[in-house]
């Protein structure tokens, strides 16, 4: 049984009906609407067409050519209505969703329900084995369900998260480690004494320093930035919740410096004083190869991102592994809750796929419904699982959202969730380069 005919659904309905296992797919599509579906038919593209980058050195491109290598249909579909977007795969949403609806309504293995399920307790359904893919806007009533469920108290319903940054990429002439008020010179001190203080002390932020001409020509180009105006069903719960750092900002020219901004406990060893406004950047993963900006949460585009946050000093050259963003988001706590399968620890008849794993993203909701779909049929056959390796993004993505991890948040692919390589490589391009070529190496073709 699965639910519901999302992109991860649809994957995992083909995948399984490939090799010869009926399924009843639960679509509440036409006969109820999530706020952002709008579409009759399956795998609807809500958002941008764009299914980002083809290229190997980008990880969402490697990800893509690893769903290939597996007969994703989604891709297959994706490559199949693509428009012009240089080195991205965006599709014409239209004939993209057709063509997938196409395909699962002419398979003779899947049976689609148009029906809203809001039963997942029923013992009818205990020996049935189901994947649940209904979404981040999962319809309320099955939100309710699918925490009791899991037993945990709610699901979480908002994804304001900062961007993330890979630590190798912050210019670490600029940028300075530091707790507040630890980090500061103290009066008896010699600058000698203070930086050899430093140096032992505990690394957990990274602090980049700002004078005032770099504050304020940062602040003016942040109130004028391209933002992503949200959904009306998103803007009361998310303002009252955590507030977008432009919005901040637009309140006036100090509310920022005053606030996740404020220099107070810093001095910069550059000048041994206190800079005019200090980024904080906190470790993010236990490797420490990630970073996210403190108080970051934000709804400007993507692109309006990387070119203003890349005018904070010590982050000309930043490479943004994620970047903020502000949707309704319902997701589970994967990291407590799944295995590397998708499958649900305490019922081991239920996976998840989607972006309700916490995969965040087109291409990483289908990649879940595939590994999702694919295990789901060696349960079915009393076969052993099938873990891709972590080396693979298809892996690495399954390994993140399942392993114990307390700041859990939604992740798209990238290459800081691979492990590194035996040898360190400086060039970004290469190292990429290198790893997509050991992903593909060690891929394993089911
Ligand atoms: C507003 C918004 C914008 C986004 N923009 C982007 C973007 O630009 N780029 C990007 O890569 N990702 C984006 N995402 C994130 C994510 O990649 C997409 O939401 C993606 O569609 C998730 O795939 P899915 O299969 O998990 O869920 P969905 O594709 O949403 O599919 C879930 C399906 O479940 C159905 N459903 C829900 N509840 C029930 C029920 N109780 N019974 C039966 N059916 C049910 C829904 O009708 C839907 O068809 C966005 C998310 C949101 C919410």
């Amino acid at each position: 049984m699965l639910l519901a005919g999302g992109l991860a659904g649809c994957e995992a309905a083909y995948q399984i009906a490939k090799r010869g296992i009926k399924v009843k797919l639960y679509e509440m599509k036409p006969k109820k609407f999530s706020p952002a579906h709008q579409n009759k038919n399956l795998a609807e593209i809500v958002c941008s067409n764009s299914l980002k980058s083809n290229l190997l050195t980008n990880a969402c491109g490697l990800l893509k050519e690893e769903l290939r290598k597996l007969d994703s249909l989604l891709i297959k579909c994706a490559d199949e209505t693509k428009v012009a977007a240089g080195q991205a795969l965006a599709v014409d949403r239209e004939k993209f969703s057709e063509l997938v609806t196409k395909n699962i309504m002419n398979n003779p293995n899947i049976q689609v329900i148009n029906k809203e399920f809001t039963n997942i307790l029923s013992n009818n359904y205990n020996d049935v084995i189901t994947i649940i893919s209904t979404g981040p806007l999962t319809s309320e009533k099955l939100s309710e369900q699918i925490a009791k469920l899991t037993g945990e108290d709610k699901l979480y319903f908002y994804d304001a998260a900062a961007p993330i940054i890979e630590k190798d990429s912050i210019n670490m002439n600029i940028a300075f480690w530091g707790d507040r008020y630890s980090q500061e010179k103290k009066k008896d001190e010699t600058i000698e004494q203070w930086k050899n203080r430093l140096l032992k002390e505990e690394k957990n932020y990274i602090n980049l320093p700002m004078n005032k001409q770099e504050y304020e020509i940062f602040i003016s180009e942040l109130i004028n930035a391209d933002i992503v105006e949200p959904h009306k069903f998103e803007k009361k719960e998310i303002f009252e919740g955590c507030m977008p750092i432009e919005v901040m900002a637009k309140r006036g020219i100090d509310t920022l410096r005053f606030g996740p901004l404020k220099p107070v406990g810093f001095d910069d060893p550059r000048i041994g004083k206190r800079p005019y406004a200090v980024v904080q950047l906190r470790q993010d993963n236990k490797e420490g190869t990630f970073f996210n900006m403190v108080g970051f949460q934000t709804n400007l585009k993507f692109g309006e991102q990387k070119r203003i946050f890349r005018m904070i000093p010590g982050l000309e050259n930043a490479e943004f592994l994620k970047y903020g963003v502000m949707h309704r988001n319902t997701y589970i706590n994967s990291t407590k809750l799944l295995d590397q399968t998708y499958r649900l620890k305490i019922n081991r008849n239920i996976f998840f796929a989607g972006q309700i794993t916490g995969v965040e993203g087109y291409v990483e909701s289908i990649s879940s419904g595939m590994v999702a779909g694919i295990n789901a049929v060696n349960l079915f056959k009393k076969q052993s699982p099938v873990i891709f390796p972590n080396t693979t993004i298809i892996g690495a993505l399954a390994k993140y959202i399942s392993t114990p991890n307390e700041k859990f948040q939604p992740m798209n692919a990238n290459f800081g969730i691979l492990p590194e390589l035996d040898k360190k490589i400086k060039d970004k391009k290469e190292r990429y380069k290198k790893l997509a070529e050991r992903s593909l190496i060690n891929f394993i073709n089911i």
